[in-house]
């Protein structure tokens, strides 16, 4: 009878191991199509001077068109990256922040923008060659560049990694840690990497208007990252109440729903022409 039940289990396991499989195989083919078909999109999400209110960079942020309805990088992102498909994603991604750089630079719009790196994508230096090929041939200047890479990615990449990050710095580009303080965070090897922000997860962000001790951990986080010369950009922003007490702990630079949501292109380029693009945040600090 045990015997029976095992066998039962081991079935039910392999069972659900198949359909788990045929999904991810699936899920592959899938991105596979929607690279061919040109499916994928960027949106942009605003980042604005904690003090002022000034709009000073984006964020891109891959969004998939699939015919069943819009899917957010949490569907796929991994699976793009243990496939492998996240390199051919991730050059589409490279050459289309490029392009919009260059286009809205064209329109007076000189602004940084942020774009994702997953670490696939920087783990061979030849992504830093289509870098440069593809910001050279949009005519995209670099210094209008940031790039986002985890802690732990950062923790981890290899000299030749290091060397290249360090040469898109010389020409310009910055670099900003994301996700902060959901790893292990290593604060020592932090000070070794060249950086140029810090950009606070939401895990930390969104207690601080509601615990003492959350608002203490980002406090000494902040004038740790100040420390070493680097701006802090609070993430996840949902309520006026965050905005307010991250200004006042120091925060340079502000993201998330309670300022703005990301955009397509045409949203954005609308949302900026606005006289009160800044309103929400001048709201959220009370003046
Ligand atoms: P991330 O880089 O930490 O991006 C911030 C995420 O938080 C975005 O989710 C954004 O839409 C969301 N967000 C912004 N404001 C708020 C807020 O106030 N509250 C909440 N709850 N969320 C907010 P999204 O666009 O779904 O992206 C998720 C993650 O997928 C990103 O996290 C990033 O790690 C990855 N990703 C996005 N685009 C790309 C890309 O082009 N390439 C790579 N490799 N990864 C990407
Ligand atoms: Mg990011
Ligand atoms: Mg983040
Ligand atoms: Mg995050």
């Amino acid at each position: 009878r045990a015997k029976e039940q095992g066998r039962g289990r081991a079935e039910r396991y392999s069972t659900t191991l198949a359909a788990e499989i045929a999904d991810r195989a699936q899920l592959e083919r899938d991105l596979r199509h929607a690279m061919e078909r040109e499916q994928f999109t960027m949106v942009f999400q605003p980042q604005l001077d904690a003090r002022d209110g000034r709009v000073v960079g984006a964020e891109a942020l891959l969004r998939w068109n699939h015919p069943a309805g819009l899917k957010l990088p949490a569907s796929f992102i991994q699976r793009a990256e243990e496939s492998g498909l996240i390199v051919e994603i991730g050059e589409w991604v490279v050459g289309s922040v490029a392009a919009t750089i260059a286009r809205w630079a064209a329109l007076g719009v000189q602004q940084r923008m942020a774009v994702n790196i997953s670490r696939r994508e920087i783990d061979n230096v030849q992504f830093f060659h289509r870098l440069r090929a593809a910001l050279h041939g949009a005519g995209a200047p670099a210094a209008l560049l940031e790039l986002e890479i985890t802690e732990q990615l950062a923790m981890h990449c290899s000299d030749a990694v290091l060397d290249a990050i360090a040469a898109l710095r010389a020409d310009g580009a910055s670099i900003a840690i994301d996700d902060f303080g959901t790893g292990y965070s290593n604060l020592a090897r932090l000070r070794e990497l060249p950086i140029d922000r810090v950009k606070l997860d939401r895990s930390l962000t969104e207690k601080v208007a509601g615990s003492a001790e959350a608002r203490t951990i980002a406090q000494a986080v902040i004038n740790l990252v100040h420390g070493l010369n680097c701006e802090v950009v609070g993430e996840g922003i949902e309520s006026s109440a965050q905005a307010d007490v991250l200004r006042v702990i120091g925060c340079d630079v502000l993201q998330g729903y309670a300022l703005a949501a990301p955009m397509d292109e045409a949203a954005f380029l609308a949302w900026l022409r606005l006289p009160r693009a800044a309103a929400p945040l001048s709201r959220a600090l009370g003046r």
